[in-house]
């Protein structure tokens, strides 16, 4: 007889054994199908020498009932699991999950059913339909997908099926991909790129684990460099991973990937459609999809014949995920990398301090590319004091700033103004009696919306229509926004420059790929002439016609001093700066501020980089901050608040008590009230020389606590609230 030891899909079970009846054969990373009481599970065949398991006398093991036709999940990726559930403290299964496309992938291919217009033009229709033919222009999906594209019920769509004005169509689930050319519109690069894209195309060609530090300022053609490497995998057949940080980059990038390579790469992100799902995460592991882009979950994919991963934009912070299982996507992928043998390249004009002090140390290869490409300059930065330079009251432009944009508009030239804070105001009070606006659920102001007419918590998406009236005092017309966000800053401009044509750029405009795409189309046409936007339009896009960028407040994101603080504001000044000038005509930068002495404002004013981070990673050292020293946060939550206390005070009662390792809090949470839980964080901060996930699993495991309360534990954290 033989048995089986499955990873299985149950927070509460884990790890379990079976019998595999006669006939059947498994390996390890097969995905089968195992009872489980009356219900059915998923599992992953493990070496049952890696997975701990309560013994089960063979004759009460039950046995597996199918094995499902897929590849098994190749043997580096069961590593990169165990390693990625080890480093972040996470489950195993929960870990694993994120490999496995959805069970209609699992179950193979066939034909699914989807629906499209059909073009007819009916002569009477009802408002419903009507909008379903607006919307539904172009798309097809099935009845479900399209009723929420449309905002209908799916009986408005069946209907219309009746009517004629909507067909089915037969989708097959694996037809092929078009293939990518890695000859299609090579570049011609300069003799600096053609220096760096060739050493990746040698790392591609060696095989054999190769990190690299692509770091080149903005514009100077990183994408067109690792494509070269991208190609060098298309040739030998193997496929490639490209991680970008946020979806809203992904329609620039695809543009650019078809220009250069002739069709489109694959897609993977959380809001795929589920045929579309199906589709690529089949073609991933049967090897035929050669290029996928994608967000953070594209990176436990069972890829078949993986050659090279690239991250881009490899500083931005969205690559730590704070959710779920707690990892980041940019050392996970390089751990990728590693347990696979293959080259990884992390692209960034402000690497994170992290990969920096890596590259120093010469763990990671550094690329530098100092030039932008064409002879194009970067911008000059000038610093404007909001204390001696104030804008009128009301107001958030400086006198210098608004002559700045003048002289644009005036020579059809485009500016951009950046301030990260979505919404009119984040703080809406009223003046006769102080009532401000706060979410019920969370320690956080409502942020006033104008575009919608809401009140909005940015934290648990709660929102109320701004009332008419003050809730507390019931005196009317009495509610002042405070401060500004973006859409104030659209109305200031507006305001100023009537005939100027404005966009707004943020996660509540540009909310998908239709809208994003319209917006570049009308910028790169220059339809658009002020952009104003939060940290979405700091990187990936590139507008010839932009020649000045004002930094709104660069003070906001150092309030609230968190361990990346400066070196945030760093890398989104920078990054913002480099959308200025690259064409021909030069660029601009103006950065208001009322700390211009600050060291990272002086170091963005005098384009040093290097002194920043020489500064910041010396600052890092002194107080035994990541890098040189591990951080871990422990995250106590519950509904209620005595119990999320009581636990979180269990906790710090039995701290263990080592040299190395010292413990901090437990303390409210910033964010004390989150999604309607209390908050308590401790935090661990240990010399590199402790074991600190051991430290951690040693402490925490044998604790038990009431139903209610959550213990999360965020290993590298980047969020302190
Ligand atoms: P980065 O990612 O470093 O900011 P990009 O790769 O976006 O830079 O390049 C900036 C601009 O210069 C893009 O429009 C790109 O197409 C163009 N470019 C860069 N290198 C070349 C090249 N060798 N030939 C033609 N265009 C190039
Ligand atoms: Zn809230």
């Amino acid at each position: 007889m033989t048995r089986v030891r499955l990873l299985v899909f149950n927070a509460a079970l884990g790890v379990l054994d079976y019998r595999v009846p006669d006939g059947m054969r498994i390996e390890p990373g097969n995905v089968v199908i195992a009872p489980l009481g009356p219900r059915q599970i998923l599992g992953i065949a493990w070496e049952p020498e890696r997975l701990n398991a309560k013994e089960v006398p063979s004759e009460k093991l039950r046995n597996v009932l199918e094995v499902l036709p897929v590849p098994p999940l190749p043997a580096p990726l069961r590593r990169l699991i165990e390693w990625t559930a080890d480093y972040y403290c996470a489950p195993l299964w929960a870990v694993a999950r994120m490999a496995l496309g959805s069970m209609a992938a699992l179950r193979g291919g066939g034909t699914v059913t989807e629906y499209r217009l059909t073009g007819q033009e009916p002569a009477r229709l009802t408002p419903q339909r009507a909008a379903a033919l607006d919307a539904l222009q172009g798309e097809q999906g099935t009845i479900r997908e399209l009723a929420e594209l449309a905002s209908v019920s799916e009986g408005v769509l069946r209907g219309m099926v009746g009517a004629g004005l909507v067909e089915a169509v037969t989708v097959d689930l694996d037809r092929p991909y078009p293939r990518a050319d890695p000859a299609h519109a090579a570049p011609h690069l300069s003799a600096l790129q053609k220096e760096a894209a060739d050493l990746f195309v040698r790392a591609v060609d060696d095989g054999g684990f190769a990190p690299f530090l692509l770091d080149g300022v903005t514009g100077s053609g990183k994408t067109e460099v690792y494509f070269e490497a991208v190609a060098e995998a298309l040739k030998r057949g193997r496929q490639v991973l490209v991680l970008l940080p946020e979806i809203a980059l992904t329609e620039n990038f695809l543009r650019r990937f078809e220009a250069r390579f002739g069709v489109p790469p694959i897609l993977w992100h959380s809001s795929l459609k589920s045929s579309e799902r199906r589709r690529a995460w089949r073609a991933i592991v049967q090897g035929s999809a050669q290029v996928v882009v994608g967000a953070r979950s594209a990176l436990f994919l069972p890829y078949a014949r993986l050659g090279l991963v690239v991250v881009d934009e490899a500083h931005e912070v969205s690559f730590k995920q704070d959710d779920g299982v707690r990892y980041n996507a940019r050392d996970v992928a390089v751990m990728r990398a590693k347990v696979e043998g293959l080259p990884v390249i992390l692209a960034s004009a402000t690497p994170a301090l992290e990969s920096m002090q890596l590259a120093d140390a010469g763990i990671y290869r550094r690329v530098e590319l100092a030039d932008r490409f064409g002879g194009a300059r970067l911008p000059a930065i000038s610093v404007v004091d909001l204390r001696s330079e104030v804008p009128p009251p009301g107001k958030w432009l400086a006198p210098r700033l608004v002559d700045e944009m003048r002289a644009r508009l005036e020579r059809g030239e485009q500016s951009l103004l950046f301030l990260n804070r979505r919404g009119y105001a984040p703080l809406t009070l009223c003046r006769t009696c102080g009532y401000r606006f706060q979410c019920p659920n969370c320690t956080a102001w409502l942020v006033e919306h104008r575009f919608s007419g809401r009140l909005a918590c940015h934290h648990c998406g709660h929102e109320t229509p701004v009332p008419e009236a003050c809730p507390e005092c019931g005196a009317a017309d009495c509610l002042v926004a405070c401060g500004p966000g973006v859409e104030r800053i659209a109305d200031e401009v507006a305001e100023l420059f009537p005939e100027a044509r404005v966009a707004t750029v943020t996660s509540d405009t540009m909310n998908n790929p239709e809208r994003i795409g319209t917006f570049v189309a009308a910028a790169e046409a220059g339809a658009i002439d002020v952009i104003v936007g939060t940290q979405l339009v700091t990187k990936g896009y590139h507008f010839p016609e932009l020649t000045l960028v004002g930094v709104v407040d660069a003070d906001l994101g150092l309030d609230g001093g968190d361990l990346r603080a400066a070196e945030r504001t760093f890398q989104q000044i920078a990054q913002v700066s480099g959308r200025a000038g690259r064409g021909e005509k030069p660029g601009e930068v103006l950065i208001q501020t009322r700390h211009p002495e600050a060291a990272v404002i002086a170091a963005l004013a005098s384009a040093d980089r290097d002194a920043f981070y020489a500064a910041e990673i010396e600052a890092r050292r002194e107080a035994g901050a990541p890098p040189f020293g591990r951080w871990a946060a422990i995250i106590v939550s519950s509904e209620d608040q005595a119990e999320a206390l009581a636990a979180a005070r269990a906790i710090g009662g039995c701290a263990p008590d080592l040299p190395d390792v010292l413990i901090l809090g437990p303390a409210p949470a910033p964010l004390a009230l989150l999604r309607g839980r209390y908050r308590f964080r401790l935090l661990v901060a240990a010399r590199r020389s402790a074991e600190v996930q051991k430290v951690l699993r040693g402490w925490l495991d044998p604790l038990e606590f009431p139903r209610g309360v959550r213990v999360a534990i965020d290993v590298d954290p980047y969020s302190f609230v």
